[in-house]
């Protein structure tokens, strides 16, 4: 995105898509859809993801990062 000729960083492209738990790339981050940015979280304030393959959706924790 662009504004005032500046290019404007969206993080929320990094983490857009996520691979599903069956392994699909392509798994969708669901968003708040009245502001259609706001990633939408579940009671544990993990982001969710929409898989168009399996058709489920599951969490993804955005602070349980493990190295
Ligand atoms: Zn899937």
């Amino acid at each position: 995105m662009r504004e005032n000729g500046h290019y404007v960083k969206r993080p929320l492209q990094d983490i857009k898509y996520h691979a599903c738990p069956a392994g699909h790339k392509r798994a969708i981050l669901l968003v708040d859809l009245q502001t259609d940015t706001i990633p939408e979280l579940d009671n544990e304030g993990n982001r969710q993801y929409y898989c168009p393959v399996c058709l489920r959706i599951f969490s993804v924790g955005s602070s349980a990062k493990r190295a």
